[in-house]
C-alpha cells in the first residue's frame, strides 16, 4: 500500500538514506520529471544532497508545467511567471544506475510541502490509492519502442522486421542495455527488433502501477545514456521516419481483488469478472476523450492510423491487434495472466498522466456497473463505415486540434486528472496545433524526431 501524498521522511531517515547513497558510491543523483509535453526535465545534486533534493526539495517556476515541445513556455493565469514550486525526489523509488549515479522521480510540491494538483506522478499516485482503498491491486507494464540512428550519419538501421541481423548490427549496444537495465534493477522480459527499419521494442516485467510508470521513466533514461555511449541516436517519436513504421508505447493493466484477477475466472466473456468486464466498458467508451492525453502529441495521428496495430479503433477483442484494447487471455502461455493492453499510447504522452486516466476510467467503469459493449473479433479496418458505426465503434486517430478539444471538454478526463492538470496539457499541445500549421507532414517528422529522447 502506497501513501496517499508523497510524504516527508523525518530528518534522522533522510540522513540514512543519504548516508547509503555515498557508501553506494553514488556522486550524483538525478531528479526526472516529465512534463505535460512528454519531454523529460531534470535536475541533479552531488550524492551528499540526496536528501535536500527530497525534502524541502529544489526550487523551479510554476512554468515547468507548461513547457512545450519547442522549449517555449506557454504561460497562463495558473502557469504565471509568478510563483515558485519544489521538485521533490521520491527516495522509496530511487535507483542506483551504477558509475556514481543515482536516478529517482520527481513530484511537485509548493514551498510548504504540500502536493500540486498539476503533478501528473501525484495524480497516479492517487488513483492507485483509490484503487487499493476499494480492495483492488494494480499490475502494469509499458512496452517501449524506439527506432535507433547513427548519431553521426543520421542514418537509420536495418530490417529485416522481427529479424537477428538488426539485432547483431547493434550487439554492443544492445549488450551494453542489457547489463545497464540488471545494474538499474530494472530486469528485461524481452527484446526484439520490431516491424519497423531499425525499431527495437524490449518490455520490462510488470508492477503497480506508479512502479510500472517509474519503471518506464527509468527504461529510458537507462537508454538514453546507453546509447550515447554507443553513437546510437535513439527516436522515440511516434512517427520516427516519413513512411515507415511508428513508435509506440502499449500499456498493459491487470487488476486483482483479494489475489482473484478481474479479467479472468469469471462468467463473461473469455473468463471476464463482471468487474474485469465493466473496467473494459469504461476504457471503450471514454477513449475517444481520451486521446488528448494518451496519443496527443503533433506526430500522434501520423501513427494512430488503421493497418498500424496502432490500436485506432475504440474497441476491444480477444489478442486482436487493431482494436485499441487488445485483452490478453489467461492461458498456460500467458504467465502474468489476463491482461489488457492499451495500444493507443505513444511516447509524446506523458506516462504518468496516462496510467493516471487507464486507472481512472476502469475504476469508473466498474462503480458505474457499465456493460461490456460486443467484442469485435476482426480487423475494425475491413468493415465499411456503416458497419462500424452499427457496431459503435469509434475511430480515434483524428486530428490533434479535435482531440484537444474533446480532452477539454471531456468532464471525465477532468475529474480523473484535475482541473489544472488537464488546462496545462490543453495549453502545451494548442501551442503543437500552431506549430504544426505551417510546416508539411515530412517536415514535422524531420523536426521532432527526437524530441521525446532522452
Ligand atoms: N509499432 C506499432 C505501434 O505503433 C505496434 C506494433 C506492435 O503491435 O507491437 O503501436
Ligand atoms: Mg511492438
Amino acid at each position: 500500500m502506497i501513501e496517499s501524498t508523497l510524504a516527508h521522511r523525518t530528518q534522522d531517515d533522510v540522513a540514512s538514506v543519504t548516508h547509503d547513497l555515498e557508501n553506494g558510491g553514488v556522486r550524483i543523483v538525478i531528479g526526472t520529471f516529465l512534463d505535460n509535453s512528454g519531454v523529460f526535465r531534470a535536475k541533479q545534486v552531488p550524492g551528499a544532497k540526496g536528501g535536500s533534493f527530497h525534502s524541502p526539495g529544489l526550487g523551479a517556476a510554476p512554468s515547468w508545467a507548461v513547457f512545450a515541445i519547442d522549449d517555449q513556455l506557454v504561460l497562463t493565469s495558473a502557469f504565471s511567471v509568478v510563483g515558485d514550486m519544489r521538485l521533490r525526489v521520491d527516495l522509496d523509488a530511487i535507483r542506483n544506475l551504477g558509475d556514481g549515479v543515482a536516478w529517482a522521480p520527481i513530484e511537485l510540491a509548493d514551498q510548504h510541502g504540500r502536493p500540486l494538483g498539476h503533478c501528473a506522478r501525484g495524480a497516479l499516485r492517487r488513483h492507485q490509492v483509490a484503487f487499493e482503498s476499494d480492495g483492488i491491486e494494480t499490475l502494469a507494464a509499458f512496452e517501449i519502442e524506439f527506432t535507433c540512428f547513427d548519431s553521426v550519419t543520421g542514418r537509420v538501421g536495418d530490417g529485416p522486421a522481427y529479424g537477428l541481423g538488426p539485432l547483431l548490427d547493434r550487439s554492443k549496444f544492445l549488450d551494453d542495455v542489457h547489463e545497464s537495465f540488471a545494474v538499474a534493477g530494472l530486469m528485461i522480459e524481452q527484446l526484439h527488433a520490431e516491424y519497423g527499419m531499425g525499431q527495437i521494442e524490449l518490455t520490462t516485467e510488470p508492477a503497480s502501477a506508479l512502479e510500472a510508470a517509474d519503471n518506464y521513466v527509468l527504461a529510458r533514461i537507462v537508454l538514453g545514456r546507453v546509447a550515447r555511449a554507443h553513437g546510437v541516436k535513439l527516436s522515440f517519436s511516434p512517427r520516427p521516419v516519413h513512411n515507415g513504421i511508428g513508435n509506440g508505447a502499449h500499456l498493459h493493466v491487470s487488476y486483482s481483488r483479494n489475489g482473484e484477477p478481474l479479467f479472468s475466472g469469471g462468467n463473461g466473456p473469455h473468463g471476464l469478472s463482471r468487474d474485469g468486464a465493466a473496467a473494459i466498458a469504461g476504457l471503450v467508451k471514454w477513449l475517444p476523450e481520451s486521446m488528448g492525453v494518451l496519443a496527443p502529441s503533433l506526430l500522434s495521428s501520423t501513427r494512430l492510423q488503421p493497418g498500424n496495430w496502432s490500436g485506432a479503433f475504440a474497441c476491444w477483442g480477444l489478442e486482436n491487434r487493431e482494436a485499441a484494447l487488445r485483452l490478453c487471455e489467461a492461458t498456460p502461455g500467458n504467465t502474468r495472466g489476463a491482461n489488457v493492453e492499451i495500444k493507443c499510447v505513444d511516447h509524446s504522452a506523458n506516462a504518468y498522466s496516462a496510467a493516471a486516466l487507464i486507472l481512472g476510467l476502469s475504476r469508473r467503469g466498474i462503480q458505474e456497473e457499465l456493460e461490456l459493449p460486443d467484442e469485435v473479433p476482426m480487423d475494425p479496418g475491413s468493415l465499411s463505415d456503416d458497419e462500424r458505426t452499427a457496431r459503435n465503434i469509434v475511430t480515434i486517430g483524428g486530428a490533434q486540434a479535435s482531440n484537444i478539444e474533446s480532452m477539454r471538454s471531456s468532464q471525465v478526463v477532468r475529474t480523473i486528472l484535475g482541473d489544472v492538470l488537464v488546462d496545462a496539457m490543453v495549453a502545451v499541445r494548442e501551442h503543437e496545433v500552431e506549430l504544426a500549421s505551417t510546416l508539411s507532414a515530412e517536415e514535422l517528422i524531420e523536426k521532432f524526431r527526437y524530441s521525446w529522447s532522452v
